[in-house]
């Protein structure tokens, strides 16, 4: 196809300049929007909200239907309902809480409505005027009232019934109501429209069936109909998803045609020295993927993979494997690990595999000290080192190494989009492997993670047992604990997982008072350990060590264990609180059992008595692999988790839910990959809009920067 001819892209009608001056506009920040002064632009900041064109991307999360109203003669109590009426009664009520109650008439009877902490409500409802209220209805001593109702004020004249209308529902906050947040953007709307660029022409949005941007940036903001929504989130979501692919697709044009890598020694005796040092043979499975990497890792042009297996498959070393030939070729490997638990993990389980070989291993996470981290600098630049394992830490911009040939990422989806990007820019040039347990459907991995190669481990290394699980009500937790005393009794070891440390959800029981609890009622005859990811590394490492030389019986601990953990000897793991974890999650906290000779236990306590939670729970009991639970867990959660849209205010992707649509993403795929075959740098004028915006979300992440 060639592209200038094709005609679907907004050519001259938007010149650099003209985009620039729309940039200004919307880059303002939000306190010179209209409605908007420096104590309510906190309140935005709050949500993420900085400038005026962060405001037009700040969707609604949900939308109410204005009914028409009903008469208050016919209020049910659970209804979601509207009334509309006269305000022939106010009073403010001082006691805490502190209570604002209007009573509302028409023909039919009288209605109060409820406000609790409103006080400025006494100025806006007063005597007289007329409302339209729209809330959940209770009947309280034979009256209907209606709770913290949704209202607008309604002409007396025109009190016929209005049109229905959606009211749009924004993430909000407590003194910045989703009323409020409504009121400033529609305030505000026309005018920061007129500044956006569109990136395509109407013919080519058209033909998809889609808005233009503007008209879906004004449509989900202020839509006629829920028909209107669904095309305006579409139309967003496409652009998300589109220039998603454009930036994944500039990035691997650019590896496999632009950026030379190192290539790596694969052959026989240097295969043979690496499987000398491990006391077992490797799977079949294990096998097909290193052949894979021999194969990749030979070229010039860096290896781009992704390794996905099962917790316990085998991964570790199998990037070991990888990393062992980066080394023998003179170049050196890093690992980059998501916490700092898990990289003193892997710093632990290389070493033990590299005891009989001279390859020293640096780590580096915020918790080492400066004097480590010089030494370990120093050994990276001279080449002492030859591969380092490390956290976030290592895409510092002072590392350098002396000659980095492999970089792998651990568990990559715990890093956002963006925060990956930026390790692939860091690192472009450098073979990567990027391993995962949490396996993506297929179809999903091919459209999100276009620019990889997917290599998977479908076999677990043999002797390994089930893990039986057993889904149990809390207030059995007694005869749970007696069954752990049996246990230990018998020699084997215990994990007793509980929710994280976090101020936020203090109500939930803590592990520090977990830990006291066990240690002087339930295990009080055991030494009972604790673990949580706010002690310090130096403490943390003694006490894994105990547990893994039998000293500590049962530890105590959160998530931190989640990964990497290895002690064959324990074989039971009591989660408490287990409804509050994800079913990925209880999946990778039961890998760290089953790992040895003796049968072992999980089992999942959940305080709710109801069958609902249990169900969910079910779900572990029944499955025993990570791609059926990771499947429930797409059915049950969405896509938030997996692919990291969780940093608030700024969510990689605003429409996961569209992310299983059949159509809308490959589309898109497929129309960014079209322009990048046409124009890899995009440097035609008519994608001035496209690489503006590209720059401007994943910045130095692609080539593009270096560009003009
Ligand atoms: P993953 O990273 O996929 O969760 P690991 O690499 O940590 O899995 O391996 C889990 C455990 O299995 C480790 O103790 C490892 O030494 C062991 N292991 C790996 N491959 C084999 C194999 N082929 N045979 C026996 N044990 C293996
Ligand atoms: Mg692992």
């Amino acid at each position: 196809m060639v592209w200038g001819d094709s005609g679907m892209f907004v050519r001259a009608i938007q010149s650099d300049a003209t985009v620039q001056s729309g940039v200004r506009a919307l880059e303002a920040p939000l306190q010179f929007a209209t409605g908007v002064g420096p104590q309510r632009a906190r309140l935005f900041a709050k949500l993420g909200v900085a400038t005026c064109g962060d405001m037009l991307n700040y969707y609604p999360r949900d939308y109410v239907q204005f009914q028409g109203h009903i008469r208050v003669s016919e209020l049910r109590p659970g209804q979601h309902a509207t009334v509309q009426g006269r305000i022939i009664q106010t009073r403010l009520i001082r006691r805490r809480p502190m209570r604002f109650e209007a009573l509302l008439e028409e023909e039919s009877g009288r209605c109060a409505l409820i406000w609790f902490n409103r006080r400025d409500l006494s100025e806006k409802i007063t005597l007289g005027i007329s409302l339209r209220a729209t809330g959940a209805v209770n009947i309280y001593n034979g009256r209907p009232q209606l709770l913290q109702p949704r209202f607008e004020p309604v002409d007396r004249d025109s009190a016929a019934d209005a049109a229905p209308c959606l009211e749009p529902l924004y993430g909000a906050i407590a003194d910045l109501p989703s009323g409020t947040i409504h009121r400033i953007i529609a305030g505000n709307l026309d005018r920061l429209l007129a500044h956006v660029a569109e990136w395509f022409e109407p013919a080519f949005l058209a033909e998809r069936n889609l808005f233009t941007l503007r008209r879906a940036l004004q449509q989900i903001h202020c839509p006629l109909d829920f028909i209107a929504v669904g095309q305006a989130r579409r139309t967003l979501a496409y652009h998300e998803f589109f220039l998603y692919q454009l930036v994944v697709g500039i990035k691997r044009y650019h590896q496999r045609n632009l950026v030379g890598a190192m290539p790596l020694r694969t052959d026989d005796v240097v295969d043979a020295r690496i499987r000398a040092l491990l006391d077992f043979t490797l799977t079949a499975a294990q096998d097909r993927v290193i052949a894979q990497f021999r194969r990749d890792l030979a070229q010039n042009r860096p290896m781009n993979r992704l390794l996905q297996g099962d917790v316990g498959s085998g991964k570790t070393v199998v990037a070991l494997y990888a990393m062992l030939l980066a080394v023998a070729s003179g170049g050196q490997a890093a690992m980059l690990a998501p916490t700092e638990v898990l990289a003193e993990q892997h710093l632990l389980t290389l070493e033990r595999y590299l005891s009989r070989s001279r390859v020293k291993i640096g780590l580096l996470t915020a918790g080492v000290t400066s004097a480590e981290r010089r030494a370990t600098l120093a050994g990276l630049a001279d080449g002492a080192l030859g591969i380092l394992i490390g956290t976030h830490a290592l895409l510092q911009d002072d590392i350098r190494f002396k000659k980095l040939a492999l970089l792998v990422v651990d568990e990559q989806h715990k890093f956002g989009v963006r925060q990956r990007a930026v390790i692939r820019d860091r690192y472009a040039g450098v073979h990567t492997l990027i391993m995962t347990a949490t396996p993506i459907p297929r179809t999903l991995a091919m459209t999100l993670f276009g620019d990889l190669d997917v290599s998977t481990i479908d076999e677990l290394p043999p002797g390994r047992r089930p893990v039986a699980t057993r889904a149990v009500a809390a207030t059995r937790r007694a005869e749970v604990y007696e069954f752990v005393r049996g246990r230990l009794a018998q020699g084997r070891q215990a994990y007793v997982v509980a929710p994280a440390v976090d101020e936020n959800t203090h109500e939930l029981q803590n592990v520090v008072q977990l830990h006291r609890e066990l240690q002087s009622l339930w295990l009080k005859d055991y030494r009972v350990g604790l673990l949580h990811g706010r002690m310090p590394g130096a403490q943390r490492r003694q006490v894994m060590d105990d547990f893994r030389s039998g000293r500590i019986h049962a530890l105590v601990c959160t998530t931190v264990i989640e990964v990497g953990v290895d002690v064959p000897n324990a074989t039971l793991m009591i989660v408490e609180h287990a409804d509050h974890f994800g079913l990925a999650q209880l999946h990778q906290l039961r890998g760290r059992i089953g790992r040895g000779e003796h049968q072992s236990l999980c089992v999942l306590l959940s305080d709710q008595p109801a069958d609902q939670s249990l169900s969910r729970l079910d779900a572990m009991v029944k499955y025993a692999g990570g791609f059926k639970i990771a499947e429930e867990d797409l059915k049950l959660r969405g896509m938030g988790e997996l692919i990291g849209t969780r940093q608030s205010g700024h969510p990689d992707f605003h429409f996961t839910d569209l992310l299983f649509d059949p159509v809308l993403l490959p589309l898109a795929r497929r129309d960014a990959l079209a322009v990048v075959a046409a124009d890899p740098h995009l440097i035609a004028p008519s994608h001035a809009v496209l690489r503006h915006e590209a720059v401007r979300r994943f910045g130095r992440a692609i080539a593009l920067a270096d560009v003009g």
